[in-house]
């Protein structure tokens, strides 16, 4: 049997998925990163081996393995090899396809965490029979992925798309990457906890600060919890918060015409609610005169999204003729 490798490394932990030709996942297993104890050299020493302990269990050995496909968070590049920044993983101008070599001589594709999920939503989740699509990741930050005719858009460099970094609020927001009023600022989970505190802080009566207290903390459910029980100062966090996401919706539109908008991470959960919160002002504000509307879907498939990608990227670098 053949089989692809499907690797989704995380902050937290290291997803590893065997899966078939036909992008069934088979098994998989998870490990954690130890982003904080352990070194490069380490961490990819470690889940090699894992990737061996799971193909014997399924009795196969890794020259089995059609190719394998990683997904990474930061700036892994696919044509170098390199793994040049991870943001809280300790790989730095790392040759991480030079050490997988190592353990395994066939193909080894590397890609974006960001930009494989959005390749398997596309594919084989939310955007099944899409050839044009955008997946945005709702989480502690943006993540965006573009898919353009059934194939990940990074630009030349393999650094894009970085969505997040749109800016919608000139003087805005500070954001973490250094400029005022990028999108993220508003439309993370961060965003939103940040301008539920500022209601809080504002309305202390407020049914709002009440969910907040019984939580023990406020999280990106805290202001949905009090809209549940009709909340006017959630209400209204809400709302604002829907139009952040309607403006950058309506830009994600003009930039790319996807057919279908896919919405993941923690926010996503929301589903329809969240959607409509903001589906006909994005379209309405976008340029869309005569022509098919662009749909909005929530993620399908969940946290294997990476790993799965990660595989169907593998997938298409072969079907491609990359030879890396
Ligand atoms: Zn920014």
């Amino acid at each position: 049997m053949s089989v692809f490798l499907g690797i989704d490394v995380g902050g937290t932990t290291i997803k590893i998925g065997l899966v078939s030709e036909q992008f069934e996942l088979l098994t998989k297993i998870s490990i954690d990163t130890r982003a904080d104890s352990e070194n490069a050299d380490q961490i990819t020493q470690r889940m090699m081996l894992t990737c061996e302990e799971l193909l014997a269990k399924n009795g196969m050995t890794l020259a089995d393995v059609l190719a394998i496909g990683l997904g990474a968070p930061g700036t892994i590049l696919n044509k170098s090899g390199m793994y040049t920044f991870a943001g809280n993983l300790p790989f730095r101008d790392y040759p991480l396809r030079e050490k997988i070599r190592k353990y395994y001589s066939g193909q080894i594709y590397f890609g974006n965490d960001a930009n494989v999920a959005a390749l398997a939503e596309s594919r084989i989740g939310a955007g099944q029979g899409t050839a044009n699509s955008v997946m945005i990741t709702l989480g502690t930050g943006v993540g965006a992925g573009v898919i353009i005719n059934n194939r990940v858009y990074s630009g030349f460099n393999e650094a894009g798309v970085e969505f997040g970094h749109i800016v919608i609020n000139v003087d805005g927001e500070y954001c973490t990457c250094g400029r005022n009023g990028c999108w993220e600022a508003y439309v993370s989970a961060t965003g939103l906890i940040r301008q539920t505190k500022a209601a809080i802080n504002d309305n202390p009566d407020s049914i709002l600060a009440q969910v907040a207290k019984e939580q023990g903390k406020v999280n990106g459910k805290t202001v949905f919890l009090a809209v549940d029980r009709n909340c006017p100062v959630a209400d209204r966090v809400f709302a604002r918060y829907a139009y952040y996401l309607q403006v950058g919706m309506a830009n994600l539109i003009n930039s790319f015409m996807p057919e279908i908008i896919i919405m993941g991470g923690g926010i996503s959960y929301e589903g329809d609610r969240l959607i409509n919160s903001f589906k006909q002002g994005a379209l309405d504000e976008a340029m869309l005169f005569g022509v098919p509307m662009p749909d909005f879907k929530t993620a399908t498939l969940g946290n294997d999204a990476g790993m799965l990608g990660a595989a169907v990227f593998a997938f298409d670098c072969l079907t491609d003729g990359l030879v890396y």
